[in-house]
């Protein structure tokens, strides 16, 4: 991934978060009105900047082009999601806190819905929306809570959101005392809810949608390999980029899940191979040949460099981690690109690489491919180490590295290689755990 693009992203949240310190220091008569009543300071500044927050986390959700553009990719932009939504929760959360803390005989009362001021009471039931939806995101993992039970919760921020937006306009303050404070804020916030409600309710319609039907499908123990014809317009994709799919098949939940664009961009069908891993992707062995499909996309950026550049490349995948890969070492087979591509297909046993076969026909079409299944369990097995992928290639400064896997093999991967002197420019990651 190109990393000036995550840059821009950041310096454009940046500049927001600047601007309404700015306005708000502006809407002052004096600094001396800042400095004298710090604890209000505080409540103030910790109010403005994490409602712009919650706004950029709404924005960051609605997978429009343009964020891919400055964040570099999908994947990376939810990373960018999580990320300012917690900071936000903890500047929400400081809010009444400096509240309480400026009046700490009434101090319980700011977070109790309780108030005459019924402008008051909104902000109060948006502050406890935003902390009971955060803390589920948090703690998803701990609890077990099935991922589509936390989505539908998560769709409870945009109610929260339109909490906030009365609770800015109705509350006297700054923000309404102040014009042009008043105006930045009440746009941005009301960007947030109109970004709410496209992800909630408009996206399936007006998202990019392309209508698909399966022809047919192969399954290999736990892998489901779907092919799909275009009903009418085929989804425009580049290489292993990935889209939310739909299945519409009988007794299968109507959500939508991302999956690895398998096919070639050139494919006449289109090709994804799931791998069954929780309560959604277990019922996969519903789907049948005839059903028909939603796929909204495609997203991501994991092929682009190995697209456009012509460096020496290293495929490491994890288990299903192998999806972005089976378009991207086919590609490097066509290419007249005299380039070295080493994949490393890591499994736990030999038989769970099932597309091993498949790559293994490949290495037919170019001299220029090198396949290895690396097995962890095996009774000669270990995990692959950053001294076994150098001892294949030619020249670490002219390698990249594209890493693709659960979480935890990712870093740990990324780690090593970084010490044994592969630049982090040269590793690219696409992570399939968006939470
Ligand atoms: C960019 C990307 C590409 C992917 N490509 C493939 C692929 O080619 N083949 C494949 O088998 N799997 C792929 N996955 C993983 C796949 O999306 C999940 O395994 C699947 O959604 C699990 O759903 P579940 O309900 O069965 O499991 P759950 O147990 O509910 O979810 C397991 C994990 O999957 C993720 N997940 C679940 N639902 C969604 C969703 N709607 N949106 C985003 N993340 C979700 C969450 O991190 C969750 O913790 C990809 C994921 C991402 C983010």
């Amino acid at each position: 991934m190109d990393k000036s693009k995550r840059k821009t992203g950041i310096i454009i949240i940046s500049i927001t978060l600047l601007l309404t310190l700015s306005l708000w220091i502006l809407s002052k008569n004096s600094i001396s009105e800042i400095t004298s009543w710090p604890i209000l300071s505080v409540n103030q500044i910790a109010a403005l900047l994490g409602t712009v927050l919650f706004v950029w986390s709404m924005i960051l959700a609605t997978r429009l082009d343009f964020l891919e553009n400055w964040f570099g990719s999908l994947d990376k932009v939810y990373v960018v999601h999580r990320r300012v939504s917690e900071i936000g929760a903890v500047l929400i959360l400081l809010h009444p806190i400096a509240l309480a803390l400026d009046d700490l005989q009434k101090g319980l009362k700011y977070f109790l819905p309780i108030h005459a001021n019924n402008s008051i009471n909104l902000g109060i039931y948006s502050f406890w929306i935003f902390v009971v939806a955060i803390l589920l995101t948090i703690f998803i993992r701990k609890i077990n809570l099935p991922y589509h039970i936390w989505k539908q919760t998560h769709k409870f921020l945009n109610l929260a959101m339109i909490l906030a937006l009365l609770h800015v306009i109705m509350i006297k303050s700054d923000t309404s005392a102040f014009l042009p404070l008043g105006i930045w804020m009440y746009a941005f916030v009301g960007l947030g809810v109109a970004s709410g409600l496209y992800m909630s309710f408009l996206y399936k319609y007006l998202g990019p949608r392309y209508d698909y039907q399966i022809v047919s499908i192969e399954r290999y123990d736990d892998i489901h390999d779907i092919y799909m014809k275009p009903l009418k317009k085929k989804l425009p994709h580049d290489l292993a980029q990935f889209a939310y799919v739909a299945f519409q098949s009988e007794g299968l939940s109507k959500e939508s899940h991302p999956y690895c664009v398998t096919s070639l961009p050139e494919d006449e069908l289109i090709r994804f191979s799931i791998k069954e891993i929780g309560d959604y992707t277990k019922q996969l062995g519903k789907v049948e040949v005839g059903d028909k499909a939603s796929v909204w996309g495609a997203y991501g950026r994991l092929g682009q460099r190995f697209e456009k550049g012509d460096e020496d490349a290293v495929f490491i995948a994890g288990g299903i981690g192998i999806a972005p890969f089976l378009s991207m070492f086919k590609k490097a087979g066509l290419e007249d690109k005299k380039r070295h591509t080493n994949l490393f297909y890591c499994t736990k046993f030999k038989k769970e690489a099932v597309f091993g076969s498949e790559l293994s026909k490949l290495l037919d079409v170019s001299a220029n491919l090198y396949y290895h299944n690396q097995c962890s369990r095996e009774p000669d097995g270990c995990h692959l180490t950053a001294a076994q992928v150098i001892k294949e290639i030619k020249d670490i400064k002219n390698t990249v590295v594209y890493l693709c896997g659960p979480s935890k093999m990712m870093k740990g991967m990324k780690k090593d290689l970084m010490k044994n002197g592969f630049r982090r420019n040269n590793i690219v990651l696409e992570d399939f755990e968006m939470i």
